[in-house]
C-alpha cells in the first residue's frame, strides 16, 4: 500500500467495517466517509477524521478508498422516481408489486402542467393530483413547494396530508438514482453539517451563499430549479475529476432545496472586484503576474483532462485568503446544451471560431486567457471598451487587436497578441505560457 500518497484534506471512503478498534485507531462502517489529517511517517496509516462523527484516529491505508469521479452520464437522475407522461393504469402496473410507501411522479395527462403523486398503499395506488401554479407545487393547497425535487423530500419526512409517507421511490426503467450515485462515490454531504450565511453572490443560476461545513469555510451554489439543477449535475461530474491548487474545490453536494453545490471559500471574491477596488496603486505587477501564472497552470491542468473551459473570464476567478487565483465555473459552463444560444456566449472573451462555428477547444480557452491577460493588466476594465458586441467580431477578422493597458509590460502584451492569432493551431498552449510568465517573474525578481 506503499504506493497511496494522500495529502491533508483528501475525502477517503472505507472499504470495510472496523468496530473493536484498538486504542488511537478509528472505528468506522464500511462506506464511511473520512478526511485525510496526515500521513503517519513511513507506516502506510494516516490519521483521519471521521466526516459524521468529527472522531479522530488512526486508520490503516488499505482500508482506504479515495472518492470516484463522477460519470457525466444522461441515465443519472436526481428524479429517477419522475416518469414523464404515463397513464394512471401504466403508474398502478409500475407499482406492482404492492409496497406501502412505493411511489413515482408522472405528469397529468388530463390537466396539462399538472403532476400526479402515485403511492402504493395497502394494495391500493392512490394518485395525488399535485397542482402546478404560478410556479408553486402543491397537493392539499395547505403545503406548497417550488419544485417536485423538494416536495417528495418532504413527504418521505412527513406524513401531511397524504396516506403514508413515502418510502421508496420506483425508477423509471434505465435512470439511476443520482442520490445514490454520488453517496457511493464519497461525493454526498450531509445537510446537517452544514450552516448557511450572509450571500455573498449572484450567479446566473442562483444564490452563492457563505457556510460552514465540519469545521470549514465554504462557499454554497444553491440552484433551486430542477430542470437546472439537472442539468448542473451532469457538468458538476466535470468538477469530481480534478484536483489542482489553482481550480476551486469541490467538497460535494447536497440534494436539498434543489441542489446545494458546496465548494471551497474563496474570501477575496472574484478577481474583477478584487482589481477594481484596489488598483494600480496596491496590486504590484509581480502580484498580476503571479495571478496570470496561477490561471495558466490550473488552465494547463484541465488541458491535461481533456476538459475545455469555455467561459474563462476574470470574473471566474477567485481569489483565496493567501491571494492565489484558482478557475472556477469550468465545466459548469455547458450548462447552456449544444447547439448553445449563440446570444448567451461572452463574445467579447470567446475565439471567432468558436462564435461562429461552435468550435471550443483548449485553444479558444487559450484566446480567452488572452482577453483576462488584458483585464488582469488593466485592474479589471472591461475588454474591448468603446466597441458594441456586434463590432468585435468584424473588427477581429480584419486584424484589429486591443491596445495594451496602460503600463503594460511589452512581453505581456505580445503574450497576449499571440493568444490572439486567428488560426488556433498558431496560438500557444498553456504550458508554454506558463513557462513564459515564469521566465518574467524570475526577470522581475532580479532587476
Ligand atoms: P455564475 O457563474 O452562475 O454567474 P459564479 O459561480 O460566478 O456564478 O458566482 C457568482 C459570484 O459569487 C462570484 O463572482 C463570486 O463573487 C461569488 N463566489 C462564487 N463562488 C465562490 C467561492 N467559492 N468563494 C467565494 N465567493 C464565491
Ligand atoms: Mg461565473
Amino acid at each position: 500500500m506503499s504506493g497511496k500518497h494522500w495529502p491533508p484534506g483528501t475525502q477517503c471512503v472505507t472499504k470495510h467495517d472496523h468496530t473493536k478498534p484498538k486504542p488511537r485507531e478509528l472505528a468506522f462502517r464500511k462506506g464511511d466517509m473520512v478526511t485525510i489529517i496526515e500521513a503517519v511517517e513511513g507506516k502506510g496509516w494516516y490519521r483521519v477524521r471521521h466526516n459524521e462523527t468529527g472522531q479522530e484516529g488512526l486508520l490503516a491505508a488499505s482500508a482506504l478508498r479515495e472518492r470516484g469521479a463522477i460519470r457525466a452520464d444522461p441515465k443519472l437522475s436526481l428524479m429517477p422516481w419522475f416518469h414523464g407522461k404515463i397513464s394512471g393504469l401504466e403508474a398502478v402496473q409500475e407499482l406492482q408489486p404492492p409496497e406501502d410507501g412505493l411511489f413515482l411522479v408522472r405528469e397529468s395527462v388530463r390537466h396539462p402542467g399538472d403532476y400526479v403523486l402515485c403511492v402504493s398503499f395497502g394494495k391500493e395506488v392512490i394518485h395525488y393530483r399535485v397542482v402546478h401554479e404560478e410556479n408553486t407545487l402543491s397537493i392539499d393547497s395547505q403545503q406548497y413547494f417550488s419544485n417536485l425535487i423538494d416536495m417528495i423530500e418532504h413527504y418521505m419526512n412527513e406524513q401531511g396530508a397524504i396516506c403514508t409517507k413515502l418510502v421508496k421511490p420506483k425508477p423509471k426503467s434505465g435512470m439511476k438514482s443520482a442520490e445514490e450515485e454520488l453517496a457511493k462515490a464519497g461525493w454526498l454531504l450531509n445537510l446537517k453539517h452544514l450552516t448557511l450565511g450572509d450571500r455573498i453572490g449572484q450567479g446566473e443560476f442562483g444564490d452563492v451563499l457563505q457556510g460552514e461545513y465540519m469545521g470549514q469555510r465554504v462557499a454554497v451554489k444553491n440552484i433551486k430549479c430542477d430542470v437546472t439543477a439537472q442539468a448542473f449535475l451532469a457538468e458538476t461530474a466535470a468538477m469530481t475529476k480534478v484536483r489542482h491548487k489553482n481550480l476551486v474545490c469541490l467538497l460535494g453536494v447536497i440534494l436539498h432545496n434543489g441542489l446545494y453545490i458546496v465548494m471551497e471559500f474563496m474570501s477575496k471574491g472574484n478577481l474583477v472586484n478584487f482589481l477594481r477596488t484596489r488598483g494600480r496603486a496596491l496590486v504590484p505587477t509581480q502580484q498580476l503576474l503571479l495571478f496570470a501564472l496561477d490561471v495558466a497552470q490550473g488552465m494547463d491542468y484541465l488541458e491535461s483532462k481533456k476538459l475545455v473551459h469555455r467561459d474563462l473570464a476574470a470574473r471566474n476567478i477567485l481569489i483565496s485568503e493567501e491571494n492565489v487565483a484558482k478557475v472556477s465555473d469550468f465545466g459548469l459552463a455547458r450548462v447552456n446544451p449544444k447547439g448553445a444560444d449563440a446570444t448567451l456566449l461572452p463574445v467579447k472573451w470567446t475565439a471567432p471560431e468558436a462564435l461562429k462555428h461552435n468550435k471550443f477547444s483548449s485553444k479558444s480557452d487559450v484566446w480567452s486567457y488572452g482577453i483576462l491577460l488584458w483585464e488582469i493588466f488593466s485592474f479589471g476594465r472591461a475588454p474591448y471598451p468603446k466597441l458594441a458586441l456586434k463590432e468585435v467580431t468584424e473588427l477581429l477578422e480584419q486584424g484589429y487587436r486591443m491596445d495594451p493597458p496602460e503600463g503594460c509590460p511589452p512581453t505581456i502584451y505580445a503574450l497576449m497578441k499571440s493568444c490572439w492569432e486567428l488560426e488556433p493551431g498558431k496560438r500557444p498552449s498553456f504550458k508554454k505560457l506558463t513557462e513564459k510568465l515564469q521566465k518574467e517573474l524570475k526577470h522581475l525578481r532580479d532587476i
